[in-house]
Order: structure tokens, then C-alpha cells, then sequence
């Protein structure tokens, strides 16, 4: 059952409730010198069972995989990952000819903390964020291709940035199963070239979908600022129907796919043109250039310590955006920074639009799509955040 771990007097009480994680500092005793990876059986202090998971020196060091006493094998994973699928498949996203890009496992949303699984028009692009996950990567690939037969081309594990920084192995992005150049992915009809090498995260920011298809119903004839653009995804969506549409992002080989991306969709079209600047030099002047306006920044705060300055900075961010963008202007904010609550965010926003004192309406509250679902036990896992706002 691999090594034992106590919990302190009264810090079993958040894995009582089922959430998924064991702080180093809620450890008594660990019995045996567990390695990174390793199955973990977690007790609380009067050596009553709790939960099984994965071992990891550091902050998080247990994630766990089952509050019963079972053994988390291969066919423990294979029904875990089954279910994720089914689920998806209930949602209408298995096979489905205008969305082929997708999630197919959001870590602790689909019980399966430390693993990240995207669909990409049939390639897999696999990600760890816990050595134990990592380590049976092989395994997972298998039961991906077992699950899905023939749907999948290639499985490709891109985990040497995101497995954490104790561990001693030497991860390298590579093709578990199969191979594939990049593919062209469908998103509510819209084409997107993905490559998982080269790209941010796995590839594509697939959790902005359906944000992407509602910012649809507000482009027409508009002139569309879209801020921190990566592939141009909101830009793609603007071109519909918008009169123009500019893509700002400080990295080129970001404005090169949004280019592209655009191309893909619309041809040569001189209505869009992408920027390669930084997002705050580029707002300083924007005065009435704009109707509709886009801030999806990266995170700012990937951790407590760092949350005022995050704060400040969404803050400083729509000040810009909402001081000068057209009257009657619509702003799509977000925050994709986990340690952001949504209510912070709210105040972070409504302290930008008081300096302003411009009329400021919200019309939507935004978050992520179903295929990246939140665990009720585990309000971490709701990261993403947004605002319609209509400036008057
Ligand atoms: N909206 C995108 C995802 C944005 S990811 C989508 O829907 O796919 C954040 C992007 O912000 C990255 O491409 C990064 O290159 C860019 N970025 C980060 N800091 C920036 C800055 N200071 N100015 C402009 N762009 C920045």
C-alpha cells in the first residue's frame, strides 16, 4: 500500500471535506522515505484511513487520487479516464464536426490531480504536473488509445516545463504513440493551426471557447482591440463580422500565429493587423479608437505573496481600457490567475472603473467551459474568470 503519512491533530478536517491536496505543513510523520511519485496512504492522527495519492516533496505533497482504501492501478486509471471521456461524450464533444479541439482531462476536476489531457482533431498532447503522474505517462497514453481507437493519431507528453522542479528526471517533450506535424483544429467552425512544440501551455488557450463564441454576438461593424492576442483566437471570432481588428501581443511568434490563424480563416483580409508591442505602452494611446476591447492577460499571480501586486495590475490594466475606449464600448476582461478570486477580480475591476467615473454595466459573468469542470472540493480548480462590461 506503499508508505504511511500522518496528518497533524485537526488538518485532516479540508480531506474529510475532499480536498484534494495534503500540505507538507499538515504532515506529522512520514513513515519510510517516500520518492517523488510514489502511491502515498494518508492517516489522520489517530491512524484512521483518509485517502491514497501521489507523493511530492514540496508545498502540495500529496495529491490525492481516491478517499477509499483501494490500490490505484491501471484499471483504476482506465475507469477514472473513461469517465472523463464519457462525460465529454454527454456533452457533445466526442465527434463532433464544428468542435475538434477540446479537454479531455482537467486534473482535479476529473479526479485525476497532477494530469492534463487535450484533444487536438485527434492528436493527444498530454501534460504532468505531479511526478506520479509522469511516471505512469506510458500507461495513460495506452489507455487514451484503448479508450478512443481510431480517433487518435498520436499521443505526445509535454511535461518538461510543468512536472515539478524537485523532481530528478530528465523529462523531455516527446511522442508517446504516434506522430503528427501540426494539425488544423475546428473550433465552433473556426480554424486553428496548433502546434503543442512551440505553443503556450498545450498548445492552444482551449478554455476560452465559449467566452470566444460570445464575444461573437458583439463584433459587428465594431472596431476590435484584442490585448495579449497569443493565436489570435478572439481575433478569428472578430473578423466575422467586425469592421477591424487589431491583435496585440508582446511576442512575435505570437502575432505571427494570430496572423496566420486570421489568414487560415479569412484570407488576406487588410481589416486585421497584429501589433508585436508591450500591452501597457499600446493602451497608453487608444483614446476613442475602439469599440470593443479584449484583456485576457496572463496570470499575474501564481501566488499569494504576489496577489496585491496582481491586484494592482488588473486594476492598472482596465483603468486604460475603460478610461478610453469608445462610448457604448464593450469590455471582455479576464483573470486566469488561480489565486484571484472572482470577487477579487470583480473589486480589482470596479476600483479601475470608479478612477474613471464612466457608467460601468456588467452584461456577463464569464468563466471556464465544461470540459474544464470545477471540483466542488476543490475551488482552486475554478481559475478562469470574466467580465462583459458596457462602458457608457
Ligand atoms: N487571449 C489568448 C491567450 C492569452 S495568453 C487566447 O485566447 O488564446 C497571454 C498572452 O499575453 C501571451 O501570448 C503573451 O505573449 C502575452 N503577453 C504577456 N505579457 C505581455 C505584455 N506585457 N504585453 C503584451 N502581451 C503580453
Amino acid at each position: 500500500m506503499g508508505t504511511k503519512i500522518v496528518l497533524k491533530s485537526g488538518k485532516e478536517q479540508s480531506i474529510r471535506r475532499y480536498h484534494p491536496w495534503v500540505f507538507s505543513g499538515a504532515i506529522k510523520k512520514i513513515y519510510g522515505e517516500p520518492l517523488e511519485g510514489d502511491i502515498v496512504t494518508v492517516f489522520d492522527n489517530n491512524n484512521e484511513f483518509l485517502a491514497v495519492g501521489h507523493y511530492q516533496p514540496g508545498s502540495i505533497a500529496v495529491r490525492i487520487l481516491s478517499f477509499e482504501d483501494i490500490e490505484p492501478d491501471s484499471e483504476f486509471f482506465r475507469e477514472r479516464i473513461n469517465s472523463a471521456i464519457d462525460f465529454r461524450r454527454s456533452m457533445g464533444l466526442i465527434d463532433n464536426d464544428s468542435v475538434n479541439v477540446f479537454r479531455l482531462v482537467h486534473g482535479e476536476g476529473d479526479n485525476l490531480p497532477g494530469l492534463i489531457v487535450d484533444f487536438y482533431n485527434g492528436v493527444i498532447v498530454m501534460q504532468s504536473h505531479s511526478v506520479g503522474m509522469y511516471k505512469i505517462r506510458k500507461e495513460i497514453a495506452r489507455i487514451l488509445s484503448e479508450l478512443l481507437g481510431e480517433r487518435i493519431i498520436a499521443v505526445y507528453d509535454k511535461s518538461e516545463s510543468t512536472i515539478p522542479f524537485k523532481a530528478e528526471i530528465a523529462a523531455k517533450n516527446e511522442f508517446l504513440s504516434g506522430e503528427s506535424e501540426p494539425v488544423v483544429v475546428t473550433e465552433n467552425g473556426f480554424k486553428f493551426r496548433i502546434d503543442w512544440t512551440t505553443g503556450q501551455k498545450t498548445g492552444f488557450f482551449i478554455d476560452q471557447r465559449e467566452n470566444r463564441k460570445m464575444l461573437s454576438d458583439y463584433t459587428k461593424g465594431k472596431s476590435v482591440l484584442n490585448m495579449f492576442g497569443y493565436t489570435g483566437g478572439f481575433s478569428v471570432y472578430a473578423m466575422k463580422d467586425a469592421g477591424l481588428v487589431h491583435s496585440v501581443d508582446s511576442s512575435a511568434s505570437a502575432t505571427a500565429l494570430a496572423d496566420e490563424n486570421v489568414r487560415l480563416n479569412f484570407g488576406d483580409d487588410s481589416r486585421h493587423t497584429s501589433f508585436q508591442v508591450d500591452a501597457f505602452e499600446f493602451l497608453n494611446d487608444i483614446k476613442d479608437k475602439y469599440d470593443l476591447i479584449i484583456l485576457d492577460p496572463p496570470a499575474f499571480a501564481k501566488h499569494n505573496n504576489v496577489l496585491t501586486n496582481a491586484l494592482q495590475g488588473y486594476k492598472r490594466l482596465n483603468m486604460k481600457a475603460i478610461e478610453q475606449i469608445r462610448p457604448g464600448g464593450i469590455i471582455f476582461t479576464f483573470s486566469c490567475s488561480q489565486v484571484v478570486t472572482r470577487e477579487n477580480f470583480r473589486k480589482s475591476v470596479f476600483a479601475a472603473a470608479a478612477n474613471t467615473g464612466r457608467n460601468v454595466r456588467i452584461l456577463h459573468q464569464m468563466s471556464q467551459p465544461p470540459d474544464h469542470p470545477v471540483n466542488i472540493y476543490h475551488p482552486e480548480s475554478e481559475y478562469l474568470k470574466g467580465l462583459v462590461l458596457y462602458v457608457e
